[in-house]
């Protein structure tokens, strides 16, 4: 494998070397595994090294962070160990270790191991290979499970019969792999897959489990075929038993991804999207709000999150009734949607099409959103009203008739003000 490291960037190859003198240093034999060695073989750039360690990890971790001078977050209880470096560059060291599942889906129990028991508890056979990096060895290809040829093959494989039994998680990883390297699951797999769903051991897994799969599924680019792969495969009873996805929630993802699309390219500098949770409200967009709160809750979603996803739904008939229409104020506009989150509002274009929904919703962006009033507390104070919630009141007074163009200038908000004060607004 020497000649694919060469092809690393000069700092990732120089990362690589030192970790492999640290492991020497201390007499521990050191491997990159997992995500890192696949990308590595396909020519996929992935920057996370994931470096698993036969000896004390923590150990060799530690020494790795001090070279680097780079922060270090420790789990000893798993013998694992992050290293954060400059330019968001993340090594995940872990100690090799082995795992034995006391019962279908439940979390492992995890004890120290070799290299082997550590690839052998890994999902598929194109994630369990390692590339020795420690002295004479440096460079070797350690592929017990044949994941270099399942690779060449273009092939999604279990390394053995009950692996979604133990772990469920790994239906929807098994989809997040093939879809996105345009792979197969082997027949086998896919056996083994569709035995795992009868059995209903998505039902069974810790939702909170499901949920971060959930997210890095929707975290890929436009998760639809994912999606679809998914329902094919499972169903979306996992997620809610009420959940009916149609023809129209397909429609409606692919509008999301044509929205975002159009965001990211009108407003480059604007808040970054969180992507994924426009994707999951589009996907929930049948269930009603009571159905979604129970979504919410048991995949223990962030209040923030949650606050999200529930807000297009007890929002959107107000939403579509007042803004489905010519000649709405500008300052209606803005009152109905400066409260809603982006995704909120991007999950609103993508499922109305109506023309002047469309076209208030861009001038929100375009014009509304960012504007400002001139005047400032201390103008209102000059003019004698005392600081309290009365300057809120007429900060919004005065936006609001800016957002109507009813004034334009700083002389024209004073002027307003003083209207508005003497209405003891
Ligand atoms: P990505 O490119 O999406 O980061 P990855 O392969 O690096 O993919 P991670 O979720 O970061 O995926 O996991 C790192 C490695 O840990 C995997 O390559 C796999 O070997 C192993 N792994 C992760 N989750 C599981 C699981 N549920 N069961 C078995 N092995 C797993």
């Amino acid at each position: 494998m020497r000649e694919y490291l060469r092809k690393l960037p000069r700092e990732t190859q120089d990362l690589i070397g030192l970790a492999g003198e640290i492991a020497s240093v201390n007499n521990m034999r050191a491997y990159l595994v997992g995500g890192f060695a696949r990308d590595l073989i396909l020519g996929v750039k992935n920057l996370d090294l994931d470096i698993v360690v036969e000896g004390d990890g923590i150990k060799f971790a530690e020494d790795f962070a001090r070279a680097t001078k780079a922060a270090l977050t420790r789990h000893k209880r798993f013998g694992t160990a992050t290293a954060r470096l400059a330019h968001n560059l993340k090594i995940d060291i872990a100690t090799a270790r082995q795992e034995t599942y006391p019962f279908p889906a439940s979390l492992p129990q995890v004890r120290r191991g070799t290299l082997r028991d550590d690839l052998a508890r890994r999902d598929f056979t194109i994630n369990a290979m390692a590339i020795s990096i420690g002295g004479r060895d440096f460079g070797r290809l350690i592929d017990f499970f044949s994941g270099k040829k399942d690779l060449a093959d273009k092939k999604i494989r279990v390394l053995h019969e009950l692996s979604f039994i133990d772990d469920p998680t790994r239906i929807l990883r098994a989809v997040r792999f093939e879809k996105r390297y345009n792979f197969r699951i082997e027949p086998q797999t896919l056996l083994f897959l569709k035995g795992a769903v009868r059995l209903k051991m998505l039902e069974k897994v810790q939702p909170q489990r499901l949920r971060d799969e959930i997210i890095l599924i929707l975290k890929e680019g436009r998760p639809l075929k994912e999606l679809r792969r998914i329902r094919e495969l499972a169903g979306y009873g996992f997620i809610s038993p009420r959940l009916a996805v149609s023809k129209s929630t397909d429609q409606l993802l692919t509008s999301i991804g044509n929205c975002i699309g159009w965001f990211e390219g009108a407003y480059p500098r604007r808040r970054q999207l969180d992507s994924w949770l426009i994707y999951f409200m589009g996907l929930l967009d049948s269930l009603s709000l009571s159905d979604t709160r129970a979504v919410c809750r048991k995949f223990v979603f962030s209040r923030g999150e949650e606050k999200r996803l529930l807000s297009s739904k007890g929002l959107e008939r107000k939403f579509a009734a007042s803004l489905g229409k010519a000649k709405v104020k500008p300052s209606v506009i803005f009152n109905l949607l400066e409260p809603l989150s982006y995704e909120t509002i991007i999950l609103f274009k993508a499922k109305y099409k109506n023309r002047h929904i469309q076209k208030y919703i861009e001038d929100f962006f375009d014009i509304y959103n960012g504007m400002r009033i001139e005047i400032r507390g201390d103008d209102l104070h000059k003019l004698g009203v005392m600081p309290g919630p009365r300057y809120k009141k007429i900060f919004t007074g005065v936006l609001q008739a800016k957002l109507d163009g009813l004034v334009k200038t700083k002389a024209e908000e004073l002027v307003l003000i003083k209207k508005l004060i003497e209405r003891k607004l």
